[in-house]
């Protein structure tokens, strides 16, 4: 593997954020092991890539990945769906040195050896299907590019089937076989397992769909929206605001985004006048125009005590669909859905510390964020419009898939 990037590649890809190199010196496992920087293993037929945590005892003295119980388990259950774990697939770990006494790896050595070895090697082989076994592994696959809650809550991440855009193979975490082994094969995590299992290796099959960036419109004048207004179609909006809640003195909707079609959607700064606004108004109330949100509270508050109208035509609540879908916590955030769906990480990274509140604030949810500090910046705006863009886009995307999976028939095509 080593020589596949040339030197200048190898310099970026090693620099983490604020320019951190990663280095084995860094990390240092490599000096208690017996078989040190185990390299990736496997014949690759079908072009699986199968994610560990580290190198167990056996594996170390015996220099090749999942040589005991947990990897004799996924042989077995892989096998059940026609998969050869060594023939088919190439196998890596989150980190690839044994950490002593079998520990756990910390997240430093993982970011250390996703920087050296993993990432390199699932950029090299570039596999159409790669498992993620526990959370050293999702960690290591995601972890380093979710800005939102750490990738550490495995419950959350299991079972989807991710068509990650940046890596251009379907994602597919799920239980490590150790921990299986640690429940004594329990019934119900088994089923869960092999299901996971079972789902990763049908996109084998599948052809990985690529995102399509979506057509951002930046519009000042909103009459236009009267003759969108008669449009039997879904539409979807989204507010971006200087708070969490409206209710305090002061607080305003800066921005928002109005999609009516998958690619496309109209995005503008709110017009200051009353007469700049009252095209918008008239399409709020408009019971004739369907309408969606993520998370419709939200919309419907600021509508009402802002803009001072009531939202009429909700049709759906992709917040609230997501929930029905699945009912994990922690899952329905329309950032998570964006990514286990249609594989798109982290598209608020130029504005995330601005919409967040002070932490602790006496405000509380009516504290205000820093929305306004970012629109004085040069770039501001068009930030923020490409930023309210993509989530009315995305939620407009997620609604017509969670129809499409609850049979629902509003089907605007
Ligand atoms: S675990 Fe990875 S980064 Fe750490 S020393 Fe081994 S090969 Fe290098």
């Amino acid at each position: 593997m080593e020589g596949f990037f040339t030197r200048k590649q190898t310099e970026s890809i090693n620099a983490g954020a604020g320019g951190r190199v990663y280095t084995c010196a860094g990390c240092g496992l490599y000096r208690h092991c017996e078989s040190p920087r185990m390299k990736p293993y496997g014949e690759f037929k079908k072009g699986i890539a199968c994610v560990g945590e580290a190198p167990g005892q056996v594996e170390d003295e015996r220099g090749r990945p999942w040589q005991g119980k947990a990897g004799r388990l996924l042989q077995r259950t892989l096998r059940k769906y026609g998969v050869d774990l060594f023939r088919d697939c190439i196998t890596l770990n989150a980190v690839n040195c044994r950490p002593p006494d079998n520990r756990t790896p910390t997240p430093e050595e993982i970011n250390h050896c996703r920087s050296v070895r993993t990432w390199k090697a699932l950029q090299q082989y570039q596999p159409r299907v790669i498992i993620l076994l526990g959370s050293a592994a999702v960690e290591s696959g995601i972890g380093h590019r979710w800005s939102g809650s750490r990738s550490d809550n495995l419950a959350k991440w299991r079972g989807w089937t991710i068509p990650d855009q940046d890596l251009k193979a379907w994602v597919c975490p799920t239980y490590h076989p150790s921990y299986l082994e640690r429940s004594g094969q329990r019934r119900e995590l088994m089923t869960l397992w092999e299901g996971d299992l079972d789902r990763a290796l049908e996109k084998v099959k599948e052809p990985w769909p690529r995102s399509a960036e979506p057509e951002i419109e930046i519009v000042d004048d909103l009459s236009f929206l009267d003759s969108v207004a008669g449009s039997s179609g879904l539409m979807s909006f989204d507010y971006e605001t200087t708070a969490i809640k409206p209710h305090a003195p002061g607080h305003r909707i800066r921005a928002a985004a109005i999609a009516s079609r998958p690619d496309h959607c109209w995005a503008f700064l709110m017009p200051r006048t009353k007469a700049g606004r009252a095209p918008l108004r008239r399409w709020l109330k408009n019971r004739e125009v369907a309408k969606m949100a993520h998370n419709i509270k939200f919309e419907h508050a600021w509508s009402y005590n802002i803009l001072k109208v009531q939202v009429r035509g909700w049709e759906w609540d992709s917040m609230l669909a997501a929930h029905l879908l699945d009912n994990r916590p922690g899952i329905s955030g329309l950032k998570f859905q964006t990514y286990v769906n249609f594989g798109v990480v982290d598209y608020s990274s130029d504005v995330d510390q601005y919409l967040r509140s002070a932490p602790n604030a006496p405000e509380g949810g009516n504290a205000p964020n820093r929305i306004d500090k970012l629109l004085k910046q040069p770039s501001g705006p068009d930030k923020v419009l490409r930023y309210v863009g993509l989530d009315a886009v995305y939620e407009y995307r997620l609604a017509l898939r969670q129809m499409e999976r609850l049979g629902w028939d509003f089907l605007p095509f």
